[in-house]
């Protein structure tokens, strides 16, 4: 079964194949967010799973390193760090190499996930 999802975080609509069912936790795969479903039908709505800020953004970083490949580099324990600080400040995971707090930068910010790195050789 093909499901359609929208993920709040990265604001993009991915596909599931499989069943779902309310209070179910799915990784979204384009930007590695877990996902609660809040309900299936009549539209299939999720939200962010709600899990302790430093959790949810290794988890998130985690997963999207998977999804894409990617492997951290040195600075990944001071990048997590500056996450949360920006979490705790301004309730979300914005860059913290980025200035703007907008949703374009909440990590991975929409470069890194239209493939910045491939072209980089690293995130910003
Ligand atoms: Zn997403």
């Amino acid at each position: 079964m093909k499901n359609k999802i929208y993920c709040e975080v990265c604001r993009l609509s991915f596909v599931y194949q499989g069943e779902l069912k309310p209070g179910q936790v799915v990784m979204c795969s384009i930007c590695g967010a877990e996902l609660e479903i809040n309900e299936v039908k009549p539209e299939v709505d999720a939200s962010r799973f709600l899990q302790d800020p430093e959790t949810e953004i290794r988890r998130r970083a985690d997963n999207f390193a998977r999804l894409r490949g990617y492997i951290f580099n040195e600075d990944k324990e001071l990048v997590i760090e500056g996450l949360v600080d920006k979490h705790n400040l301004y309730g979300d995971f914005y860059c913290p190499c980025r200035f703007e707090n907008i949703p374009e930068n909440v990590c991975p910010c929409l470069e890194t996930r239209m493939n910045e790195v491939r072209k980089l050789g690293h995130c910003y």
